[in-house]
């Protein structure tokens, strides 16, 4: 923690750390739920041409509205989350630098001071974090035993807060769990507030799960957030955004930074849609990885919650942080949420998974965690 003494820094602010998971060299990363497929030697050349003849331009300023980025989404997700015959349009598309960036901007307009969010923990904790820095208040509802929103205690606690904004993850980091369409129809109907669905793991989701951007046409309130980070394997270029009526985008354009997104980001992007084949590729092994720990895990005696994402959350035995420092001291870095008695583990390729699977096979053996 850092001595502020004699800075300005708003009251609220005082005593807090800096958000972040362990960014730290070791053989196995686990830890984040990135796409473990760096891009093949074709896109890093489709990527650089792209950049290239960016760059020819970067005395001016990009397009501040990235139309021809947020067709390309539009076309996307009419493709990959919307029921025959319904067209996501590029006026119901924004896209920002992750879409932490867009969740920020939704707080900025649809937030801030003498509003709350509400939430339903254990969730995505940058909910919570980018409402704090927003000054945007913050209620914590609960999820069930089994990390479900049960519709009830959703529409009692927004009687009782009336909340601004809504925010559902699904499927939900750190649980893995989707929600379905049923229960966020429902919690729409009953808040009078902007409603988030986080789906940043959507492309993970099983066969037969919806995605909620096929509630839009009926639910006027709805945002569906989503991202380049983890289907696409795109992480480190930034790129987010959201599906949701118009009406929302244009109010975002009230709060957002004029020229926002970069004109590398841009080109870069379109060039990463334009291979989705490739890209999304990865998905299907990906899943495969998930299935295997959600099958192996129990064996090894560390019961794991079904997912619908790329990660896996499984029990421990005795303190979840001993367990932790005893994986990352082999080499493998998985995620202490901190939630007692869990761990959260990234699906990487087959033989990342070996690696962990076999460390923690025998740290459940040794008398020091297994039989703790
Ligand atoms: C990883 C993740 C994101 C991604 O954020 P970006 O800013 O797009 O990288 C968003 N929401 C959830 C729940 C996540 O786990």
């Amino acid at each position: 923690m850092s001595d502020w003494d004699g800075l300005p820094l708003r009251d609220d602010l005082r005593g807090l750390s800096p958000y972040g998971a362990p960014q730290l060299d070791v053989p196995y990363r686990l830890n984040t739920n990135e796409n473990p497929y760096p891009p093949s030697p074709e896109l890093v050349a489709a990527l650089t041409a792209a950049c290239s003849e960016a760059a020819a331009s970067l005395n001016r300023y990009p397009d501040r509205d990235a139309v021809a980025l947020r067709e390309d989404l539009a076309g996307y997700l009419s493709a990959e989350s919307a029921v025959p015959g319904q067209r996501v349009d590029v006026g119901q598309v924004w896209a920002a630098n992750g879409s932490n960036e867009i969740l920020q901007q939704l707080c900025q307009a649809f937030g801030g001071p003498g509003r709350t969010g509400l939430a339903f923990e254990p969730t995505y904790s940058m909910h919570g974090l980018i409402a704090l820095a927003t000054a945007t208040g913050w209620v914590r509802g609960e999820r069930d035993a089994d990390f479900r929103v049960d519709p009830a205690a959703a529409r009692a606690a927004i009687a009782e807060h009336e909340p601004s904004l809504v925010f559902l993850c699904s499927p939900n980091n750190p649980t893995g769990t989707a929600l379905d369409l049923e229960t966020i129809r429902e919690i729409h109907d009953t808040a009078t507030g902007i409603v988030v669905v986080d789906e940043a793991y959507a492309e993970f989701r099983r066969a037969g799960v919806p995605s909620a951007v096929t509630l839009l046409p009926e639910c006027p309130r709805l945002v569906v957030t989503r991202t380049m980070s983890k289907a696409f394997a795109f992480a480190g270029a930034r790129v987010g955004y959201l599906a949701a009526a118009p009406k929302i985008v244009d109010a975002l354009q009230l709060v957002r930074l004029p020229y926002h997104l970069s004109a590398l980001t841009q080109a870069a992007a379109r060039v990463a849609l334009a291979h989705r084949d490739e890209l999304l590729a990865s998905v299907e092994a990906l899943r495969v990885q998930r299935d295997r720990l959600l099958e192996e895990l129990p064996a090894l005696g560390c019961p794991a919650v079904a997912s619908d994402a790329n990660f896996v959350l499984f029990q421990v035995p005795g303190d979840q942080g001993r367990v932790w420092k005893s994986l990352l001291e082999q080499g493998v870095l998985v995620r202490d949420v901190g939630l007692a008695g869990w761990l959260r583990v990234t699906a990487g390729t087959a033989e990342e998974m070996d690696a962990f699977l076999s460390e923690l096979g025998s740290l459940m053996k040794s008398t020091r965690i297994g039989a703790a």
